[in-house]
């Protein structure tokens, strides 16, 4: 009869939590679609429990020695990693000294039309972004048909949901109603918050609307040329999540589906918010897609809804960069969020580098943050990310997809990203472990069945 003690029982009993974990993990990983990590995860629980099931079973000379640093050596990693030891510590990312044009950006730069006086004026001005500018547009450009990746029935849809945003843009502002209602600011502050969140965002902010939150001057539409006189005091900035399906296609024409839908959907909450308080009596205007007023990535990191990372992008603590944005300023009396620079996710990015490694432009810097406009921050190349995103058609994504932060909200994530934000020691590893199961470099998912088009129609 097999007799076993305490130590056998011990490495049964992790042997059977580290299958049970491993299989779980595989399970999620089929749920999610991520084949190479089910793979990797299976691979796992029928390897990694082996040597905690033999020594735990089999019978030989030094087995309860060996037994006892196997489990003293495990559990002793696991507590380590878990700990919330740190040794060292960011300095914070400070604020921009100065406003930007909007029409510098590359956005505004991309809607200028050759031999147009707005063209002529914006080169002569800046002389040194020409080269650079016409790369991209010798490119077939965004949802072209003679693009890498176009596909009619993807940018056909794509085209219907800018469509559908267009309209809105005539009703970021509106008249404000004549009888302000009293309002308790930290009633109306909750309030607005879970009419977001019911409305379809993902997260909500509040912030004092500073200076260097508002562009100088307009960029886009007929709004360019237009200096930006914003008085507002408050504002709200809000998030949508990606679908992370969708977005995990990037560069294929999902991402740029999905891009379209959350910007319309962004859209819709932030008019709707501004509406709202319009209604109340107190002056509001949202800030959709191409009609900002002010820099959304600033403001929500203010609001304390994230950091701003290595690509750019704002980072929020449960789904890190797959959000797309929008805000509302407003003189509506609100309790603005204190923001707490979370260092942990500066320092992440510090050691993942993992969107500078596949970036198919180049675009995202490997190295450090430096200084720009008084704060510290990565600055992305714009010119060769556009250029490549008028090479295939779609806004591209990889980054977005491919970061270890913009994995499902879900328990197995939202405990990975619990780890990285309270041990340094699981932060270093975090990105291995990454690379590991989900690929350095994984490849778009394969598109779903529905979005698939027969060849011929989905180009020219
Ligand atoms: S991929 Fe890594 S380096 Fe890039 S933004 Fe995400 S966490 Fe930061
Ligand atoms: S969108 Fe694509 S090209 Fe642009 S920075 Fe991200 S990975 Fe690079």
């Amino acid at each position: 009869m097999l007799v076993l003690s305490t130590i056998d029982i011990l490495l049964l009993a992790t042997g059977a939590l580290l299958l049970v974990g491993c299989a779980a993990a595989g399970i999620v990983s089929k749920l999610e679609k991520e084949q190479t990590a089910l793979r990797r995860f299976l691979a796992a629980a029928f390897s990694v429990p082996v040597p905690f099931v033999l020594t735990g079973l089999l019978a030989f000379p030094g087995k309860g020695i060996l037994g006892w640093i196997l489990f003293g050596s495990f559990w002793g990693i696991v507590v380590l990693l878990i700990l919330p030891i740190r040794f060292t510590l960011p300095p914070p990312d400070g604020v921009p000294t100065a406003r930007i044009d909007e029409r510098d950006t590359i956005f505004s730069r991309a809607s200028l039309e050759t031999g147009t006086a707005r063209f002529d004026e914006y080169y002569r001005r800046h002389p040194e972004n020409l080269e650079a500018d016409n790369r991209f547009r010798e490119q077939p450009g965004l949802l072209s048909s003679r693009s890498r990746e176009a596909d009619r029935f993807a940018f056909a849809a794509v085209e219907a949901g800018f469509m559908a945003e267009e309209h809105l843009r005539f009703i970021t502002d509106g008249p404000v109603s004549e009888e302000p209602v009293p309002v308790d600011p930290e009633q109306i502050t909750a309030y607005l918050r879970n009419l977001a969140r019911y409305l379809g965002a993902h997260s909500a902010g509040f912030s004092f609307l500073r200076e260097v939150h508002l562009y100088t001057v307009g960029g886009r539409r007929e709004w360019y040329g237009n200096p930006v006189k914003n008085t507002h005091t408050y504002a709200i900035a809000l998030s949508v999540e990606m679908d992370f399906q969708m977005t995990r296609q990037g560069p294929k024409p999902g991402t740029v589906m999905e891009t379209a839908r959350q910007y319309l959907r962004a859209a819709e909450i932030a008019v709707q918010l501004a509406d709202f308080i319009r209604r109340l009596g107190y002056s509001a205007r949202a800030h959709i897609s191409s009609h900002y007023e002010v820099i959304c990535p600033l403001v929500a990191r203010d609001a304390g809804l994230g950091e701003i990372g290595r690509m750019g992008l704002l980072m929020t603590p449960r789904i890190g960069p797959r959000v797309r944005l929008a805000a509302v300023s407003t003189d509506l009396p609100l309790v603005v969020d204190t923001r707490s620079f979370d260092s942990t996710m500066i320092e992440f990015c510090e050691i993942c580098r993992k969107c500078a490694a596949v970036c198919p432009s180049g675009s995202i810097p490997r190295g450090a943050r430096s200084e720009d406009n008084g704060a510290l921050r990565w600055r992305i190349n714009a010119e060769s990310c556009y250029t490549y995103w008028c090479t295939v058609g779609t806004d591209c994504g990889r980054c977005m997809a491919v970061c270890p932060y913009s994995h499902p909200d879900n328990l197995m994530h939202n405990t990975v990203r619990f780890l990285i934000k309270h041990s340094e020691l699981f932060r270093r590893l975090a990105p291995l472990l990454d690379d590991l199961l989900y690929g350095g470099t994984p490849k778009p998912l394969k598109p779903a069945a529905w979005q698939r088009v027969p060849a011929k129609q989905s180009k020219d």
